[in-house]
């Protein structure tokens, strides 16, 4: 079934990791949770809500501007420019995050190229 034999530089699979581990613990506060509100706003669960939100959600915007390595040269390249829409072939005209949707077609690029060598590879 390998397809796609472009190398990847696991862009995208940070978020859907990110978004397993919330879930998993949403599901383990639910799971684990008193059935008794008053017990379960006491207990250890609640009060990992918060700060779990806020950790979550500064993992989000770090994950987002995290640079990426172009698996062919290893050149650190940005999250966040002037990118080509892989799906319509359209700049973006500003700097915008890899993990954004295209301006034009409102994909999410699957793939993208390295500024020194040129090459394609998956996000
Ligand atoms: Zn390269
Ligand atoms: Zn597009």
């Amino acid at each position: 079934m390998e397809k796609d034999p472009l190398p990847s530089v696991f862009f995208h699979f940070r978020f859907k990791f990110l978004a397993v581990t919330s879930i998993a613990f949403l599901l383990f506060v639910i799971l684990t949770s008193a059935s008794d509100f008053s017990r379960f706003a006491d207990s250890v669960q609640f009060k990992l809500l918060g700060p779990f939100f806020i950790i979550s959600g500064l993992m989000f915007l770090v994950f987002r501007k995290f640079p990426i390595k172009c698996p062919y040269c290893a050149r650190v390249l940005p999250a966040k420019k002037d990118w080509v829409c892989p799906n319509c072939k359209k700049k973006q005209g500003k700097d915008r995050y890899l993990s954004e949707k295209c301006v034009h077609c409102r994909e999410i690029p699957a793939t993208s190229s390295c500024d020194l060598c040129q090459k394609t590879f998956r996000l």
